[in-house]
């Protein structure tokens, strides 16, 4: 009885020291884990045990302004990105490349001014705005194309002379030319002599012929001699007029108290008045049987123009004109001479 008991008794306490080992201790395996977190495995809350791995964190994008966060712990892993901003243009600001934020104000167009072919166009962004201007042509001249006053382009040409393509009998200077005009005596009858542009200068102007500002003399010396047997028996008159290599004709007025007669040149599209005179005789009588007249003929016109024609023509053609001289359309023929004075 007494050992049964003694039996009892050490069942009871083994039994004890089982449930204490169950309730102290993981000596049979029962471990009690808690659960993993981002940075532990699962560990036993008694003995420290540990299974698996930590699960790791569980990590959000960073933006541009806000970090990289564990959605499960919050922990902060790493800072804000910060903005990511593109330079401002003419339209737009700063614009940041990832989210969209803008900063500051667009810069603005810097408009250069618009040209004939061209409209006003940002130097920076190079956008255009209205229209070109278009050229602002001027009308041709005899010395000019039609030309642009803003740009200066040129267009077709300048405006035909009015005896372009017309046969001249062109006088050189210091080369004689037959001249065939009426006898002195015999109004009727031919005389044929020479004439010849002894001198030819372009000048300020002398005591014959008086300097004005912005024009030039254009002045030749001319010579005429008649020495055949027709001159001898019937003198010669001589004869002249004045001519417009782009007008052709070339109304005088009268000779004013200085000699001057003044007529019209177009110049750049512009009429402008010019002036004519005859210089005192040099020779004007018979010498060792040669009738000779020698004189300076000058025309005052602007610097440059070189239109000015003088003709030598036959009296008789002259004699009935209504001025001191004939319009060079009724003069020019296959038998007058003509000196351009350019
Ligand atoms: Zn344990
Ligand atoms: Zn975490
Ligand atoms: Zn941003
Ligand atoms: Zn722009
Ligand atoms: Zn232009």
């Amino acid at each position: 009885m007494k050992r049964i008991a003694l039996w009892t008794g050490v069942g009871l306490m083994a039994a004890a020291a089982v449930a204490a080992l169950l309730l102290f201790t993981c000596v049979f395996g029962n471990h009690t884990y808690r659960a993993a977190t981002c940075t532990e495995p699962e560990a036993c809350t008694r003995c420290g045990k540990t299974r698996g791995e930590p699960l790791g964190h569980d990590e959000s994008a960073a933006a541009c302004e806000a970090p990289a966060v564990c959605r499960r712990c919050g922990a902060v892993l790493s800072a804000p990105l910060g903005h990511d901003f593109l330079p401002a243009d003419c339209e737009h600001p700063q614009i940041c490349a990832r989210c969209g934020i803008t900063r500051g104000e667009p810069l603005g167009h810097v408009f250069a001014p618009a040209t004939c072919t061209a409209p006003e166009i940002c130097t920076r962004c190079g956008i255009t705005r209205g229209e070109p201007l278009g050229h602002d042509m001027t009308a041709p001249t005899f010395q000019t194309p039609a030309i642009c006053t803003r740009c200066g382009l040129k267009d077709g040409e300048a405006l035909p002379p009015a005896l372009l393509g017309k046969a001249l009998n062109e006088l050189a200077v210091g080369v004689p030319a037959p001249y065939t005009t009426a006898g002195y005596e015999d109004r009727d009858v031919d005389v044929t002599g020479t004439v010849e542009i002894a001198d030819y200068t372009v000048t300020a102007g002398d005591d014959d012929f008086p300097p004005r500002a912005g024009y030039e003399w254009h002045i030749a010396t001319v010579r005429l001699v008649f020495e055949g047997d027709d001159a001898k028996s019937n003198g010669a008159l001589n004869a002249w007029t004045y001519g417009d290599w782009y007008l052709c004709d070339n109304a005088m007025t009268a000779a004013d108290d200085d000699g001057l007669r003044a007529f019209v040149a177009d110049w750049y599209g512009t009429r402008v008045t010019c002036w004519q005179k005859t210089g005192p005789a040099i020779e004007s009588d018979w010498y060792d049987r040669a009738l000779r007249f020698t004189w300076r003929e000058g025309v005052l016109v602007p610097e440059g123009y070189d239109g000015v024609l003088l003709i030598f023509c036959n009296y008789r053609l002259l004699k009935d004109a209504p001025g001191p001289y004939l319009p060079a359309s009724a003069a020019l023929d296959e038998t007058t001479s003509v000196f351009r004075m350019k």
